[in-house]
């Protein structure tokens, strides 16, 4: 059985380590591309939205390398991710990609047993027994969380830094350490030597930098591919920045305490009170982890084709008024050029800037 899933940011350095670890391989699609998204594209439904012919691409790249099986979250809606895999068989059956599925459904829509029984198919080929398997899992988990917690102190300090792109540049070496790393200890160690890094760049407390929340559609906020590199190039304009989605969040939120959320949004979010598909009420009520007063604006970014994000989108109208706080929404379409987004971007931080400047809105403290 030679096992693969699509490609979602970072996922896939996460899942290496893993299968790695217990002693399995796991193929990874070639890294997302125009060409990549041409070609989902091509054979997809056309008003599908944009990650799900990024996932037709991911697919077709690992059968060429060898892959038989999909490993696949399919948790029955809310929004269209929730039935992705059905779409995709046909989809890719239809073209003879003939994989064999394991879908990862919720436990309230397949039982507890018949989930046991879909993730031991994953792990049948492993020589590891079980407990070996839950220490590779906590130690993935742990590599995640750290490695989020490098980046979550990245974006902070790029407002900061008296290097400019010093920030930057630990996070990608990092995540370039990750990628090749052959143990979990090993990456564990990386983790370490750039927390060390990060936590000695020289930084200019007096620096009164823009805060941003950057929320937005969960494939979008995670996938750099997907986001045009958004992260980055709010680094390199000198912005501060929180993001209030990330697959360690999706982790949490989904497998280890799927009522944590639910609970903390319901008794925040008086904007979207309900859940209407895909993460849209986690996008607005992801804010309120944060102090309002302490951010200058937000972005939300989406990809084209997503129905819950639109509906998020009109509630920040609202949310932006009441709380006297910009919002621009970018929606990512399936065009490379870059030049558009950016201009929208530098003159939504322009705008920040002079609005701080002119006093309507409180300078803040360093949050670092
Ligand atoms: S949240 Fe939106 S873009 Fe993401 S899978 Fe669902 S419908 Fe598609």
């Amino acid at each position: 059985m030679r096992l693969t899933y699509p490609r979602l940011g970072d996922a896939h350095i996460y899942g290496r380590l893993l299968f790695q670890e217990i002693g399995m391989e796991l193929i990874i699609p070639d890294p997302n591309s125009q060409r990549g998204l041409e070609r989902g594209s091509s054979i997809s439904p056309e008003d599908i939205c944009l990650p799900f012919k990024l996932m037709v691409d991911n697919l077709i790249s690992a059968w060429e390398k060898g892959a038989d099986t999909v490993i696949m979250p399919a948790t029955m809606g809310p929004c269209r991710l929730g039935e992705y895999a059905e779409v995709l068989k046909v989809v890719l059956d239809n073209h003879g990609y003939r994989y064999n599925w394991i879908l990862l459904d919720s436990i309230s829509a397949v039982g507890l047993n018949e989930l046991k029984k879909r993730l031991a198919l994953i792990i049948k080929d492993s020589n590891s027994n079980s407990s070996e398997i839950i220490k590779a899992l906590k130690g993935v988990y742990t590599v995640i969380k750290e490695f989020e917690k490098l980046e979550k102190k990245a974006r902070i300090s790029s407002g900061y830094e008296k290097q400019p792109g010093r920030s930057k540049e630990i996070v990608n070496k990092c995540r370039r350490g990750l990628a090749r790393a052959t143990s979990i200890d090993q990456a564990l160690g990386i983790l370490e030597k750039s927390h060390n890094s990060l936590n000695s760049i020289e930084i200019d407390e007096f620096k009164q930098p823009i805060k941003i929340i950057l929320t937005g559609e969960i494939f979008t906020c995670i996938d750099s591919f997907g986001n045009h590199n958004i992260e980055e190039k709010l680094m390199d304009m000198g912005v501060s920045f929180e993001k209030t989605i990330s697959i360690g969040w999706w982790i949490d939120n989904t497998i280890i305490n799927p009522l944590g959320g639910y609970f903390s949004n319901k008794r925040f979010n008086e904007y979207m009170p309900y859940c209407i598909g895909g993460y849209a009420k986690e996008t607005v009520s992801g804010i309120y982890r944060y102090k309002k007063q302490n951010f200058d604006g937000i972005i939300q970014i989406l990809p084209v084709g997503c129905m819950p994000e639109i509906v998020a989108k009109s509630v920040f109208d609202g949310l932006s008024r009441d709380e006297n706080l910009p919002v621009l929404s970018i929606v990512f379409d399936e065009m490379v050029g870059e030049a558009g987004y950016i201009t929208r971007i530098e003159a939504f931080i322009d705008m920040l800037m002079r609005r701080k400047n002119l006093n309507l809105y409180k300078g803040k403290k360093c949050c670092i």
